[in-house]
């Protein structure tokens, strides 16, 4: 079981407290630039006067009505996840301490709406920290500095998720046409619940633990990334071609934007399994990221 951290005193790390929760407040209230124009961008392709351009807009009103008032998004503020890369010897007990203790600061601050129950009574802690809550992966690194990743990710969108085992009688063998058949299905059966349009993130390979982790980590990747390996970047363009002319449309409404992106990334898998795990993420796309200087001051704003 994963403990809580315990309350710190954060005057030990002034800075980083501050930069931390800066980070959350941007993620939480900002969307990147990047999903912003893809949603822009969106909202031109939708006749005009059609559901789906009445959603788009919407979500568009929303998406500045929070960066004007610096307030969430969504009122499901979403898993919070921590992705930090540091250097050798770097203190991460620590970090993970003060980042806690920058969860509770911005949820009394209205940044983060208090969305973090026990999950047998129920029982909202009433600051989004409790066991495994927020969620950290660290890695290590050679470089001198800290960078951290942010992503908040929605619950309805989370339950949009699905992990395809291959070969499959309706989707076919373990290549990519296979995968190509999962992933469309997973966006055939989310119809646009999960608040699409969708940004689906993607592992082939791993086991099923591994394989959606991995999968969450493709969100990290911009909208405009394109794939180093040919035929994922293919797939990748494909299953949005695809997606878009299947008519489910935002939020299920109709038209021709169900999906944003598609990221693909590939893991070892054992020869004896063939898994596809597909995160599906919504509109609210919020990833925001920070470069920590040595005194724990924001260095440089990601995203
Ligand atoms: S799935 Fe996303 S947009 Fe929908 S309620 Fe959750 S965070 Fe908000």
């Amino acid at each position: 079981m994963t403990a809580t951290a315990p309350l710190r005193d954060v005057s030990a790390d002034p800075a980083l407290f501050q930069t931390l929760l800066e980070l959350i407040r941007r993620t939480s209230t900002q969307l990147p630039d990047d999903v912003v124009r893809a949603v822009t961008s969106a909202r031109k392709d939708e006749a005009a006067g059609s559901n789906a351009e009445v959603a788009l807009n919407v979500i568009g009103c929303n998406i500045g009505l929070a960066r004007e008032s610096s307030l969430p998004l969504c009122q499901d503020t979403g898993t919070i996840l921590f992705y930090v890369h540091t250097p050798v010897a770097y203190d991460q007990i620590e970090f993970e301490e003060v980042a806690t203790e920058a969860v509770r600061r911005a949820t009394k601050l209205g940044y983060l709406r208090q969305n973090s129950v026990d999950s047998v009574t129920g029982k909202n802690t009433g600051d989004n920290t409790g066991p495994g809550s927020p969620v950290f992966h660290f890695h290590q690194w050679r470089e001198p500095h800290v960078e951290v990743k942010l992503m908040l990710k929605g619950g309805g969108c989370e339950n949009m998720n699905a992990q395809y085992s291959l070969p499959h009688p309706d989707f076919g063998g373990r290549d990519l046409k296979g995968v190509e058949n999962a992933i469309l299905d997973c966006i055939l059966q989310a119809q646009g619940q999960g608040c699409g349009p969708g940004i689906l993130g993607v592992c082939i390979g791993g086991d099923r633990g591994s394989g959606y982790g991995y999968a969450k980590e493709q969100l990290l990747r911009t909208m405009e990334d394109t794939n180093s390996e040919p035929a994922l970047a293919d797939l990748e363009q494909r299953i949005v071609e695809k997606a878009n002319q299947s008519g489910i449309g935002p939020m299920g409404f109709g038209g021709k934007t169900t999906l944003l992106a598609c990221k693909i990334g590939t893991q070892n898998r054992l020869p004896a399994s063939f898994f596809v795990s597909v995160a599906y993420m919504c509109w609210a796309y919020r990833r925001r990221g920070v470069v920590v200087g040595a005194e724990g001051e924001a260095r440089e704003w990601l995203y």
